[in-house]
């Protein structure tokens, strides 16, 4: 009895102790704070002297051309590093990455609404860093939608051309056409508080349509709609786009809006671009393991696995046979990470399975998700957790042991230590 009360006491001490080491008291976090500026000052100067010394030249046929943008805050946080890409007009760019990435952050300093701490801006040819966002041309549409409550739908999309000094008839004739556009002619005499959510975007984007921007940005335009009112909206403005001709840079966190909506993709993680590229490009070729994981749904499974001459082994000890064309001329570490996207794995009795007979395995099920036309399998291998994409006929239940064949022509291999991708 004694031993056991001594024993409870050292274990709720013990995180106690811990606890107080770890934090920072006031003045830890007045100094860090103070050293964090201080870098930020320091690269903000390294930077703006690297920025003299760059010719200011947008590259011929270029329509928006970001180059080595960077924003560091006043407190010192480096936002953005050296963000460049030239957009060619009638793009639709769409920017990606998870929460905190600086998306937004580079989409306000393309709208004028932040500085840019060091880098050039073009639009249109013209050098945009020190113009005014009022003079940029450029339309935004944000999460919120940000209508006027008072105002009617008609009002709230004519504000903006008001405070450009148009004639009434041009105003009237831009609104209508937006209206027609966006098919919400029938509303243009309500409020926003007798909108749907919708409707309310809709008017949103009316409101920057009738602006006739050379550039419309988005933010996040839709993530505050339902599931279904977001799938429809996608298209409409991928359709509004190409109705405008417009060239649009659109931010979301969301890989699917990303992979449908893009002419080009940029990922972006912890303010450095990942990769730029056409979705499928994207999708088949990631460049290193966080766009690979990123992009997809749902995600690539990662094994972690060893490699010598073609084949790899898994560290549950099956071996897969990789094709030669994936390896030519490729120079593999021993120790490798394995992925496969989970729609490359397959039943082991199907066509896949007859051409790669060596590559079929037994998995358990631990899940499986019916969504209409296919599952999505969560499964056990060995020890290691992974999802595979299959048809719904097969009907699959949990416990059940399926035979199923890894695709090896859909290998892709990556550096554990860097991450990047060898294939
Ligand atoms: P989300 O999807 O959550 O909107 P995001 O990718 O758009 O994320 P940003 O809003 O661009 O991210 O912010 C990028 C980083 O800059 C974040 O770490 C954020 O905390 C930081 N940040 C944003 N505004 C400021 C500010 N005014 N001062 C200091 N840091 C800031």
């Amino acid at each position: 009895m004694a031993d056991e009360k001594k024993d409870t006491k050292e274990v709720v001490e013990k995180p106690v102790k811990e606890k107080k080491f770890h934090k920072e008291n006031f003045f830890q976090r007045k100094q860090r704070e103070h050293q964090e500026k201080e870098l930020g000052k320091k690269r903000l100067s390294e930077a703006k002297a690297l920025d003299a010394r760059t010719p200011k030249i947008c590259p011929p046929g270029i329509y928006v051309s970001l180059q080595n943008i960077n924003k560091i805050y006043d407190n010192g946080f480096h936002a953005v590093h050296d963000f460049s890409i030239d957009i060619k007009q009638h793009e639709f760019i769409v920017f990606v990455g998870p929460s905190g990435c600086g998306k937004s952050t580079t989409l306000r300093m393309i709208a004028g609404l932040e500085d840019i701490s060091s880098g050039n801006l073009f639009i249109d040819g013209e050098y945009m860093n020190d113009v005014a966002p009022k003079d940029r041309n450029i339309a935004m549409v944000f999460q919120s939608y940000a209508l006027y409550p008072h105002m009617t739908v008609y009002d709230n999309m004519a504000f903006p051309l008001k405070i450009m000094h148009l004639t009434k008839e041009e105003i009237n004739s831009r609104v209508m056409n937006a209206a027609k556009i966006l098919q919400i002619e029938p509303l243009l005499d309500r409020k926003p508080k007798a909108l749907s959510g919708g409707q309310r975007q809709r008017v949103a984007l009316g409101r920057a349509i009738v602006r006739h921007a050379k550039v419309l940005l988005m933010d996040e335009p839709l993530s505050n709609l339902d599931a279904k009112l977001r799938v429809q909206m996608r298209s409409e403005i991928v359709d509004l786009h190409n109705k405008l001709n417009a060239t649009t840079i659109y931010v979301t966190h969301d890989q699917t809006e990303a992979m449908t909506m893009a002419t080009r993709i940029v990922i972006l993680k912890d303010g450095y671009i990942q990769q730029i590229g056409s979705p499928i490009d994207i999708f088949a070729h990631p460049v290193n393991q966080f766009v690979a994981g990123f992009i997809g749904s749902p995600a690539m499974n990662f094994f972690e696995a060893t490699y010598k001459d073609g084949i790899v082994t898994l560290i549950t000890g099956e071996k897969i046979k990789i094709p030669s064309e994936l390896t030519a001329g490729k120079t593999i570490p021993e120790n490798i990470i394995w992925g496969l996207r989970p729609e490359d794995i397959h039943e082991g009795d199907g066509y896949h399975a007859s051409l790669y007979p060596d590559a079929i395995f037994e998995i358990t099920v631990t899940l499986a998700e019916l969504l209409g036309n296919e599952y999505y399998i969560h499964a056990k291998f060995g020890d290691i957790g992974m999802i595979a994409k299959f048809p719904a006929e097969n009907k699959v239940t949990v416990g059940e042991k399926v035979k199923v064949c890894f695709n090896p022509k859909k290998s892709h291999i990556f550096d554990p230590k860097t991450g990047v991708a060898i294939f």
